[in-house]
Parts: C-alpha cells; sequence; structure tokens
C-alpha cells in the first residue's frame, strides 16, 4: 500500500487501499481522455417583424444537413422574445433534436454583444462537436466573435461539408475561386459559416418532437472590442486597431514609403500594405491585408494608392471607416469608402505631415 498522496484517488490525498493504478490505466478504464464533444449546433437566425419570427432559408438549409449527417444529435440555438418558443416546431421538423431558446425581454434584434457572449456560453456548457452558421452578414460578424471568444478556429464561407468519424471536412473556394479547398480543423467545436444555397431544405418529418431549452440571458452592454479591450488579440483573425495606415503601389517609390513610415508612427498607427507592395520587396508578407494575408477592422482604413481589388478588399471591407486616397477616380477602393481623395499620394503625405508638424508646434507653444 502507498502511503503518499494518490493522483488517481478521487480524494487526490492517501490511497484508501492497494490501489497500484497509473494515470494512464485510470484513463483507459474510464474512457477519460476520450472526446467528450457531441452533436452538431446550428444558429438559428430569424428574420423579426410582426407576430412569429421567420427562420431564415439558410438555417432550415443546416438543420436538414446536420441531421443528414446522421451520426450525432442536432441542436438549434435562437434567440429572441417569448415569441421565438413558437418556432421551435419548425426547427424540430426540420432535424433539430434540442432547440436552445436565448432569452431576454429585450431581445429583438440582432445585438452583437449579446448574441455572441449568449452563443459562447452555451457552446461551453453544451460543448458540440461541430458549429455551423450561415455565411450571412450578420452570421459571420457572430461566427468570427464567438470564435475569437472561444479561441478556435473558423472555416468561412464554406460551400461543402462531411462528416467522417466525427470530423468535419469543410469544403470553400479557394485562390479566388479557382481551386476548391477542404479544411479539418483540431479544436472543438469545428466552427464554419456555409454560404446560403449551399445545401437543400428537407423537412425531415411533420409534427416531430424535440426538447426546448430555456436559456435566460443579461443584455451585455458595450461593443464587443471592449469587452475584449485586455485579451491578447496577436492571433485572431480580426484585430481591432485604430488606425491603420495601408499602401498600395501607387505609394511610388521609397521615398513615399518613408513618408509613410514616419506619418504612422507620429499618429501611432500600424502600417500595413497591398500584395503588390510585397511583391516589390518593399514591404514584409506580415504586413498584407487581404485574403493571402491579414484580416482587419480598425476604427479608420487610410489606403494610399491602394486600388481595392477583391483580394484586399476581404481583408479591409469591415474596417469602420474607410479613406482612399488615389488619383484615378475609377479606382474601386472608392466605391468602398466613406472619404475618396482623388489625388497624388506623395502630395498627400507631403501636406498630413506638413499638418503634423503645425499641430505639434502649435502644441509645444501651449505647454510652453
Ligand atoms: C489568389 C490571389 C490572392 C491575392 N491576395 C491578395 C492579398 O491578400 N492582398 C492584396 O492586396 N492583393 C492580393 N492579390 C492581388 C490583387 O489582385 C491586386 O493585384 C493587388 O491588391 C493590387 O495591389 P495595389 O492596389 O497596391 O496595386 P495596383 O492594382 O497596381 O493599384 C495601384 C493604385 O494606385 C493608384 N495610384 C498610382 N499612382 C498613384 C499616385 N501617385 N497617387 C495616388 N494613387 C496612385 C492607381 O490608380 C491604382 O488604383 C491577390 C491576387 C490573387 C490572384
Amino acid at each position: 500500500m502507498k502511503e503518499e498522496s494518490c493522483s488517481t484517488c478521487p480524494s487526490k490525498s492517501a490511497c484508501a487501499g492497494g490501489c497500484e493504478r497509473s494515470d494512464a490505466e485510470m484513463a483507459e478504464m474510464y474512457d477519460l481522455d476520450a472526446d467528450t464533444t457531441e452533436g452538431h449546433m446550428v444558429w438559428v437566425e430569424l428574420e423579426h417583424g410582426e407576430g412569429v419570427p421567420k427562420v431564415s432559408e439558410v438555417s432550415l438549409e443546416l438543420l436538414s444537413k446536420a441531421k443528414r449527417f446522421g451520426d450525432q444529435r442536432v441542436i438549434a440555438v435562437a434567440f429572441g422574445r417569448e415569441s421565438v418558443r413558437e418556432i421551435a416546431p419548425v426547427l424540430y421538423s426540420h432535424g433539430a433534436d434540442t432547440v436552445y431558446h436565448v432569452r431576454n425581454p429585450s431581445l429583438i434584434d440582432f445585438h452583437l454583444p449579446t448574441f455572441a457572449h449568449g452563443l459562447t456560453t452555451v457552446v461551453e456548457r453544451v460543448r458540440p462537436n461541430t458549429l455551423l452558421m450561415g455565411a450571412t452578414d450578420l452570421g459571420m460578424e457572430l461566427a468570427a466573435t464567438v470564435a475569437w471568444q472561444l479561441k478556435v478556429g473558423l472555416t468561412a464561407d464554406c460551400t461543402g461539408l462531411d462528416i467522417e468519424r466525427g470530423v468535419l471536412r469543410m469544403t470553400r473556394p479557394t485562390f479566388g475561386g479557382n481551386l476548391m479547398a477542404t479544411i479539418v480543423s483540431e479544436g472543438r467545436p469545428q466552427m464554419a459559416t456555409v454560404r446560403p444555397g449551399a445545401f437543400p431544405v428537407e423537412e425531415i418529418e411533420e409534427g416531430r418532437r424535440g426538447t426546448l431549452i430555456n436559456w435566460p440571458i443579461k443584455m451585455v452592454e458595450g461593443t464587443v472590442a471592449e469587452q475584449v479591450s485586455d485579451v491578447d488579440v496577436q492571433d485572431c483573425a480580426s484585430e481591432p486597431t485604430e488606425l491603420i495606415i495601408s499602401v498600395g503601389a501607387g505609394i511610388g517609390n521609397l521615398r513615399n514609403l518613408e513618408l509613410a513610415k514616419e506619418a504612422a508612427e507620429r499618429l501611432g498607427a500600424e502600417l500595413a500594405c497591398s500584395r503588390s507592395v510585397v511583391e516589390k520587396g518593399w514591404m514584409e508578407q506580415t504586413s498584407q491585408i487581404g485574403q493571402t494575408g491579414r484580416s482587419v477592422s480598425p476604427r479608420v482604413y487610410l489606403a494610399l494608392g491602394v486600388s481595392g481589388a477583391a483580394q484586399h478588399q476581404v481583408g479591409m471591407s469591415r474596417s469602420k471607416n474607410i479613406i482612399a486616397v488615389n488619383n484615378d477616380p475609377e479606382a474601386n477602393i472608392h466605391q468602398i469608402a466613406n472619404v475618396s481623395i482623388i489625388g497624388d499620394v506623395g502630395e498627400f503625405l507631403k501636406r498630413l505631415l506638413e499638418r503634423l508638424d503645425r499641430l505639434d508646434r502649435a502644441n509645444g507653444a501651449s505647454e510652453a
């Protein structure tokens, strides 16, 4: 008999008697290392109007698909007030076995901090194997925030899903739609947003019954950025920054690039770039924004000599404000910019730095 403390006994103190088991044997005997995640969870996007909310088509597509996987229970999560209960039969008949009604009397419209907090807490409690959401505007916003809060990967905009022994194989277009990539995730839940229309809606069984679980939540105040302000976001998909100055091929030469660097330093901004600038060898690939670079959503994205190609927009179009400086009035970037400056980048930078000099001088004078 061992007298010293024992890591395999429940009390973690001295052995009650004759225990010779190692941790590994215990783990095997009780299946302790087995993955306990189970179930396919679908976030149900609702269209609210008068009366009972309407379930979006893509949510029905995802419930049908999850049921057709045929291997695990299907869990639907719907947010809203009392009336949301009435959609439960629709969700059951399309494949849901359990419906979580995340509720609050004030919860009518989509509210990102509350929805993200609510979905994250349900996921943490239920521990589903997969979490599927429509790749709609709201679905993508919610999915990115929940993935960030759960610290798991997210495969966005999938057009195909398959399951093999619990492993979700997520297929989506890549390289500008020229190739299809099939992605598997090591984390749990395996998270995907799915393009609307990718799968058919199938009514599995009219009158089918399931379990409705009420999940009361408090409204979460503030913005998501405020809530996570103290979280290390270095390896997150979307990085909250106040100002990003992004240079494109239109920056023209290294002298102008130096001016952009100086402006970024003085304004406390991050300097980023398009792929053309990386290809010229002027900046590192780690600074590249876009499809094959990073995704950012700063308060202000100042694009200097960037054309606004689709592959670049993928990484920056969620910025709160976009200011574009480009001498071509037809450039794509102007179509998504809040403020467009049709002009020369070098000239713009020169004037910006002069303005900063003047401000510095004025501040110096007032402090003296
Ligand atoms: C599979 C794939 C993945 C890609 N991934 C990415 C990616 O992640 N990120 C990315 O950025 N690109 C990516 N690209 C490349 C993308 O398609 C564009 O080629 C690239 O974004 C163009 O960069 P740019 O806007 O800096 O250059 P350009 O397209 O050359 O545009 C330069 C702009 O500067 C303007 N300009 C020129 N001179 C001046 C001046 N003196 N003052 C003001 N404006 C001026 C011009 O009017 C023009 O609009 C990818 C492409 C492919 C095929």
